[in-house]
């Protein structure tokens, strides 16, 4: 569990729920999500820093359609998420549950990035020391990060 609950912890009316259009960097993949919140969801934790080449920075959505749906390949990350990316062009696009309860679409592929704000930092143990994120807002390592969604002691 990485991004996927970042933006579960907030309150339902703290979530600002609207529709946005995306795409990515080739143009072969565009999309619309609706339920699009408010805020970035920070994940340090070394498979997002990985696959992303640096923090995750993603939005929570409640829905995701695509246009050229055939472009967009799914790589399995782990047994319940998969991280989704355009195969011309290589934009990272979403991580989601497999069993479709939660997606996050990474901020930069909106076409708009204003308006949202720094919603929190999770795996923030994981960080490399040579950056960090300005700004009042809750850093949860690992274990607290788990410890909030009672999935640690
Ligand atoms: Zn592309
Ligand atoms: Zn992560």
């Amino acid at each position: 569990m990485t991004t996927d609950t970042i933006l579960k912890n907030k309150d339902e009316e703290d979530i600002i729920t609207m529709t946005m259009a995306g795409s990515c960097l080739c143009g072969s993949v565009k999309f619309t999500a609706t339920g699009v919140g408010g805020d970035h969801g920070v994940c340090h934790c070394g498979t997002c820093r990985k696959w992303s080449g640096g923090p995750t920075m993603a939005i929570h959505v409640e829905s995701l359609s695509f246009e050229n749906e055939e472009k967009v390949k799914a790589y399995i990350s782990s047994e319940w998420a998969e991280r989704g990316f355009c195969q011309e062009c290589g934009t990272h696009l979403f991580y989601r549950l497999r069993d479709g309860s939660m997606t996050v679409v990474w901020a930069g592929a909106f076409d708009k990035n204003d308006g949202f704000s720094l919603g929190s930092e999770i795996y923030i143990e994981s960080k490399p020391e040579g950056y960090s994120f300005a700004g009042e807002h809750p850093r949860m390592t690992e274990h607290e990060f788990l410890k909030s969604l009672g999935m640690a002691e």
